[in-house]
């Protein structure tokens, strides 16, 4: 009998603005390295609202990671960690579930972080398919700015200047479905 090869799981956080993914992933990966796993930290590289080699959360936390541009760079990147954690997810190509799916195959784990939903209150990028694949999914929230309910909603309150999400804390705030307002949809790109 053989043992069978160490099986990784992608896990998926995903929530608007505000609802607390980055400070997550900052506790995991503080968690796993002082459990002494390796871990490898990405994060888009058209992420540069704080630092560009950093996840940070919006509490003054903050983490190494590396930017990259397109989901194939990971791999190779990741050099056999045994935790993969994405930053910014919803910035990424069509083909970062794949690269996930199999670096859970080749026994990492994978922790993904991500904006389900655009400034237009639509899918963003590739995590609809992320939702689809991933083994687990914890879905964050924040308070609604207006009202004080549950929010799952990112409204921009900044001049909108295309589909990016990028943008200081200043140009956002969460809200929850009935006070969301979503920019023109010419806007949207
Ligand atoms: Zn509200």
């Amino acid at each position: 009998m053989h043992a069978k090869p160490r099986q990784g799981e992608v896990e998926l956080i995903c929530g608007c603005m505000f609802s607390g993914k980055s400070g997550m992933l900052i506790s995991r990966i503080t968690a796993a390295r002082s459990r002494g796993l390796s871990v490898a930290a990405f994060k888009h590289a058209s992420d540069d609202r704080y630092a560009r080699t950093r996840i940070a959360a919006h509490d003054g936390r903050s983490c190494e990671a590396v930017p990259v541009e397109h989901s194939g760079q990971i791999p190779a990147a990741a050099r056999g960690a045994r935790l993969v954690v994405i930053d910014e997810a919803q910035f990424f190509d069509a083909g970062l579930p794949e690269v996930c799916r199999s670096l859970a195959e080749g026994g990492a784990d994978v922790l993904l972080a991500g904006l389900d939903l655009d400034a237009w209150g639509l899918p963003f990028g590739p995590m609809p398919a992320l939702e689809g694949m991933a083994d687990r999914i914890t879905r964050l929230h924040a308070i609604c700015a207006v009202c004080g309910a549950r929010a799952d909603r990112t409204q921009r309150i900044a001049p909108v200047e295309g589909r990016s999400m990028v943008g200081g804390p200043g140009a956002y705030e969460p809200r929850c479905a009935a006070c969301f307002v979503a920019p023109p949809a010419a806007l949207r790109r």
